[in-house]
């Protein structure tokens, strides 16, 4: 019995593991679905985003994105997608970070953008010391060339 239980709740933990990584890798596919689903205005940038989404090494999938989020030409639009795309993701903190960080200091950043990256700060699972370089971007605003 001593030795039975902690091997059952192995097998309970590693089963909750195997939902939990299920789970990231079809939140993937519906975040970029339901972004298609729910307009069919689409920028030149979508399909690029939806693509990054897709990528499955987190690492990959950051860098991706962020150098979308630093484009100067990222519409409003695109810029939701990114966080979303970033949100659904099981990215490292400071793979996240970097995304962020190259999106509030885009001059595009939009209002709209400002205030939803920081209404959904904590959807992106950050360790305090990053939401503080987040937020330093933010207020620092677009990088002087
Ligand atoms: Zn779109």
């Amino acid at each position: 019995m001593r030795t039975v239980l902690p091997i059952a709740l192995l097998l309970i933990a590693l089963t909750a593991a195997c939902v939990v990584a299920i789970g990231n890798g079809a939140s993937h596919g519906s975040v970029v679905d339901d972004h298609f689903a729910a307009t069919s205005a689409h920028g030149a940038r979508c399909s690029e985003i939806a693509i990054a989404a897709g990528v499955d090494f987190s690492s990959e999938r950051s860098g991706a994105l962020g150098s979308i989020a630093a484009r100067p030409d990222i519409t409003e639009h695109e810029q939701l997608f990114v966080l979303d795309a970033l949100a659904a993701g099981d990215g490292f903190s400071s793979d996240d970070t970097a995304v962020l960080v190259a999106l509030a200091r885009n001059p595009a950043l939009s209002d709209a953008t400002r205030n939803e990256l920081g209404r959904r700060i904590g959807d992106f699972d950050l360790y305090s010391s990053d939401r503080v370089r987040v937020a330093t971007a933010l207020s620092d605003g677009p990088a002087t060339p």
